[in-house]
């Protein structure tokens, strides 16, 4: 087995929250490597479609913005945490568009959408492929600091030492003396463990979550799972898709097997997916040529609220995967049913990102406490960049 040669900080995973950490840990003066999975930056936050939610409008507030979320988690979000995550938003936001991410633009500023459980318009998107866009600017900028890199090999075991800790890759070990734990929720892992579909990346496993339980770590409402209301369930060759929050925000509605709506579609994400569920339960739903049973998103409500090639436009993603499936968003409607998504519990952490493990830290979606028990959509990326550059900093910290 070889050796990496010893580091002060070692990340583990590569996505928002691992290469936004490497980068804090590196500008804070901490030899830093990153070890992960697959490739840098493979992750759940590359398919991340719809945005990142901040209270950068004219007419919003980081009061407003914390309202919203913690209604929408139940109450259940450490009032500290979900703070802190709140007012960094703006400071986020601006830290990626330094970085490049393009976020879309309209009347001098950027441009705004309100999103299921928001008061107010407060998502950025970068077309519609804002993870996709994170990812890239994050790992290029991961390159330049010319931070070490342990790619295409999963780490196995992690073993505290009287320095810190020793790390034990597929094949290596590497001995840091501070380790951020930014390896996801999991919940892809989750899924085959039940049988179940997921939307999630295939490397979102939650072996490193269990190993920092295994450590001491303690873990706050691990078993709240978030489902993403709208997945496909058909054609087959999208079962498990989700169709993004924002085809919603742009007008698509839902429906029973007789075309009655039954929930408020701008409701919080949990809500919409019970609504969904309980049309099932009661044998008001369509059932797919597959078998599966689910609701319509009258996805053609679109184009007709906002004018023929909106669509198009605004979600050419969605439509392009559709349309090479057989079937054309703007014309036909499409069957949906909730799908497993996210976790919305996990590591507990303190303001610093430090785990009851010293030594330890977290971000992104290992850790629990900031969302509660239900998450708003797009305060997952925001979670990334702000607690990402708090672990990382942190970090570098603990190995002074
Ligand atoms: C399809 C989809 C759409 C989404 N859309 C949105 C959205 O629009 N807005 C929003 O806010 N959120 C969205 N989310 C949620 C959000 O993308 C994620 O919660 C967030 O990106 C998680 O970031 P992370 O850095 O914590 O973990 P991830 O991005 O999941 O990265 C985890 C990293 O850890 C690595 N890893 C895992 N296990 C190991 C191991 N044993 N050894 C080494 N490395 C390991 C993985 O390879 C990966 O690099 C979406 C999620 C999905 C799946």
């Amino acid at each position: 087995m070889s050796d990496s040669g010893p580091c002060d900080v070692l990340v583990i995973g590569s996505g928002g929250a691992g290469m936004c950490a490497a980068l804090a840990a590196s500008a804070g003066g901490a030899s830093t490597r990153v070890a992960t999975k697959s490739r840098l930056g493979a992750s759940n936050t590359g398919r991340a479609q719809g945005g990142i939610q901040a209270a950068v409008g004219g007419d919003d507030s980081v009061e407003e913005h914390y309202a919203d979320a913690f209604a929408a988690g139940h109450g259940a979000a450490d009032p500290e945490l979900l703070r802190r995550l709140v007012e960094g938003g703006p400071e986020a936001i601006a830290r990626l568009a330094d970085l490049g991410v393009p976020f879309s633009r309209e009347d001098g500023g950027y441009r705004l959408l309100r999103t299921g459980g928001a008061q107010r318009a407060r998502l950025l998107q970068a077309g519609e492929r804002t993870g996709a866009e994170m990812v890239r600017a994050l790992r290029h900028a991961v390159r330049a600091e010319a931070i070490a890199l342990s790619e295409g090999s999963a780490v196995t075991d992690i073993a505290p030492t009287s320095w810190g800790f020793r790390v034990t890759l597929e094949g290596s070990t590497i001995d840091a003396g501070a380790v951020v734990l930014a390896a996801g929720g999991g919940m892809r892992g989750e899924a085959e463990r039940h049988g179940l579909e997921s939307t999630n990346h295939p490397d979102a496993t939650p072996e490193i979550l269990e190993m920092a339980a295994a450590l001491g770590a303690e873990i706050v409402d691990g078993d709240s799972w978030q489902r993403h209301p709208t997945g496909s369930i058909w054609p087959q060759a999208l079962a498990g898709y989700a169709l993004p929050e924002t085809t919603r925000s742009y007008g698509a509605t839902l429906h029973d097997r007789d075309g009655e709506r039954f929930v408020e579609e701008m409701a919080p994400r949990d809500v919409v997916a019970a609504g969904i569920e309980d049309v099932v339960q009661r044998g008001r739903g369509v059932r797919a040529p597959n078998g599966r049973e689910g609701v319509w998103l009258d996805t053609t409500a679109i184009d007709r609220e906002h004018g023929a090639g909106f669509t198009a436009e605004r979600l050419a993603y969605v439509h392009n995967r559709y349309l090479k499936a057989g079937v054309d968003i703007t014309r036909e409607r499409v069957m949906v049913h909730p799908v497993l998504h996210y976790r919305n519990g996990g590591l507990r952490i303190d303001r610093d990102a430090k785990t009851a493990v010293p030594g330890l830290i977290a971000a992104g979606e290992i850790t629990g406490g900031i969302h509660g028990t239900n998450r708003l959509m797009g305060n997952s990326l925001l979670d990334t960049v702000v607690y990402g550059h708090i672990a990382g900093a942190t970090a570098a910290r603990e190995t002074r």
